[in-house]
């Protein structure tokens, strides 16, 4: 059976005093919880506090982005996944559909960056998805396929076992516009089919999350779906009794 996750990606938001008041809730709110796991991804300057304020707590943590190459060196402003260790990160995002459309990663880009965060033992939250055009064209399938088979063919199939997907609906995302249950339920079901065509066990093991204006209202029906196994949550994971409510909701 797939335990629940449940990861808030907090973008560019926060601050020092923020930070602290909403963690302290959060972990507060959460402690109950029986089989589900609470992450928080918060920019990078906060992983500090992040780190010291959730150390000895049941909720993870982890980084929003990271660069795509292993080796130190003249790369300005970017992070290496080596550098996220230092701060006991668990999980990476990568492929964020705002990283792949305003900063330009196209897939292989995204492999490379799956690549670097599995290289140093942390896991990789791969999103996927398809914009509002890429849907009403009928080419959703094939655009998550695509991004999809970048990090197979990059990493082969087994890479997918120590790894997170995350379908993302681009028209969902900080919209307000949910993805209903069943055309969630739909993509789910085609991205595990398309990992189970290489490896049922490690299709089966595989947790898919959603993501895409998740809230305490919708998050029940989502999270009932047989292939959802949780969700990627933004501007909800900002609001600590959201947050909160969403994590709930994973454990029913
Ligand atoms: C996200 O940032 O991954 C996301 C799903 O955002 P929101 O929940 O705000 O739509």
């Amino acid at each position: 059976m797939r335990l629940k996750l449940v990861v808030g990606n907090w973008k560019m938001h926060g601050g020092i005093e923020q930070n602290q008041c909403l963690l302290d809730l959060v972990v507060e709110g959460t402690r109950a919880l029986k089989g589900v796991s609470c992450v928080v991804c918060t920019p990078y300057p906060y992983l500090s506090q992040t780190q010291s304020l959730l150390g000895n707590t049941h909720i993870l943590w982890g980084a929003q982005n990271v660069s795509q190459y292993d080796k130190e060196g003249a790369y300005t402003g970017e992070v290496s996944a080596k550098m996220l260790i230092d701060f006991l990160c668990h999980y990476v995002i990568v492929g964020h559909s705002e990283r792949r459309i305003m900063y330009g990663e196209d897939s292989l880009t995204v492999a490379l960056k799956f690549r670097a965060v599995q290289r140093v033992g942390l896991i990789p939250i791969l999103c996927v998805g398809e914009t509002l055009e890429q849907r009403e064209a009928g080419i959703t399938e094939q655009i998550l396929a695509e991004q999809l088979d970048a990090v197979i063919e990059l990493m082969g199939v087994d890479a997918l076992a120590k790894s997170v997907l995350a379908y993302e609906p681009v028209w969902a995302i900080g919209t307000g516009k949910t993805a209903t249950p069943q055309q969630a339920q739909g993509a789910h079901i085609f991205i595990r089919n398309r990992v189970l065509a290489h490896n049922d066990k490690i299709a089966a093991e595989l947790k898919i999350l959603y993501g895409g204006s998740v809230k305490a209202n919708n998050a029940t029906e989502l999270f009932t779906m047989p292939d959802i196994d949780g969700g990627l949550i933004g501007g909800s994971s900002l609001i600590a009794n959201e947050f909160i409510a969403i994590c709930h909701a994973a454990q029913n």
